[in-house]
């Protein structure tokens, strides 16, 4: 468990959860203690544990692949809140999801707001969710590589969503992935940007890493 971002109006955490070391994150809303649950890949207990003190409100769901939602039916069952994700990754999931996430929406947590961006390429229904300068961005993009793809079409899509909903975001924006550590925007589009200044298979998938694939 860690505590990534903590100032006057937000807190984040994340802790590496289940056999996969899948990240959750929790945001709360330090004003109102009213707090969000980002994917539950496992050990619902230790997201318990560090949900006390505050007021749940939602599970968001970055999108619906097995190593993010082992403890989504514990969970739902614990906290009696509603689990959100897109439509096109609801079907997969363990348990019927009680609100749709389109591209746009706002999720208030307190004083908190979430924007939703809908990114498809690692699944239909990938999706990140911005906060402030803060995105929190499921399998969709990592330090050094977008998340993995499986048909050079669904890679197409990912780098579409990623130069026309986070690449615009701006330089300072902090990254917080489905796995592993965080990074910057400023960083990833200058990676990108090498990455896309040179010639590719047009077959290109699978695990992408900018500066070598
Ligand atoms: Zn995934
Ligand atoms: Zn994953």
């Amino acid at each position: 468990m860690a505590v990534v971002v903590k100032n006057e109006s937000i807190r984040i955490e994340k802790l590496e959860l289940g056999p996969f070391g899948t990240n959750t994150y929790i945001l709360t809303c330090p004003k109102t203690s009213m707090s969000a649950v980002v994917d539950a890949p496992g050990e619902a207990d230790k997201i318990l544990e560090r949900l006390k003190g505050t007021n749940p409100k939602c599970i968001l769901m970055t999108h619906n692949h097995m190593d993010h939602v082992g403890s989504l039916l514990e969970l739902k069952s614990k906290l009696s809140v509603p689990v959100a994700v897109h439509s096109a990754d609801a079907g997969n999931l363990p348990l019927e999801p009680d609100q749709n996430l389109s591209d746009g929406d706002l999720v208030s947590i307190g004083e908190i707001q979430i924007t939703v961006l809908h990114t498809p390429g690692h699944t239909p229904g990938s999706l990140c969710f911005l906060t402030g300068s803060y995105l929190i961005s499921g399998d969709t993009i990592f330090p050094g590589g977008p998340g993995k793809t499986w048909s050079p079409a669904a890679f197409k899509q990912i780098v579409e969503s990623l130069t026309s909903k986070i690449f615009v975001l701006p330089d300072e924006t902090e990254v917080y992935p489905g796995h592993g550590g965080a990074t910057t925007l400023k960083k990833e589009k200058q990676n990108f940007d090498i990455f896309s200044s040179k010639p590719h298979d047009p077959k290109l998938c699978g695990d992408v890493v900018w500066l070598s694939s």
